[in-house]
Formats: structure tokens, sequence, C-alpha cells
């Protein structure tokens, strides 16, 4: 999976503190910083258990 800084992640589970499914890639490696589009705060996940979660990329520049 090719996921960049900047991609929009829309995820299988929502955001448990506002609902929301889109989460802004911030950094990627071995964690994912993740920024909520809903509230704005950020979460640390493992790649693998965030890859599991992943329902669609959204990248930021489409050409
Ligand atoms: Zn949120």
């Amino acid at each position: 999976m090719d996921i960049k800084v900047g991609d929009i992640l829309v995820m299988k589970k929502k955001h448990p503190v506002c609902g929301s499914e889109r989460m802004r890639v911030l950094r990627v490696g071995a964690d994912f910083r993740l920024c909520c589009e809903g509230c704005g705060r950020t979460v640390m996940t493992p790649r693998s258990k965030c890859e599991k979660n992943i329902k669609s990329v959204i990248g930021e520049e489409n050409d």
C-alpha cells in the first residue's frame, strides 16, 4: 500500500473521539502519525494495525 505524507486516509473504524473517518498522514514509518480531520487530534498507530483499518486513500495531489 502506497501511503505518503499529506494523504488522507478513509478509515473503516471512525475516530471514537469525534466520529470522523478521515485522517491526514503527518508521518510514515514503523508507526504512522495521523491527524484527525474531524477534531485535529494526532494519533500514533503501528503501521500494520493502521493499514488493516484503511478503507481507501485519497492522495493530496491528484493529477
Ligand atoms: Zn477525531
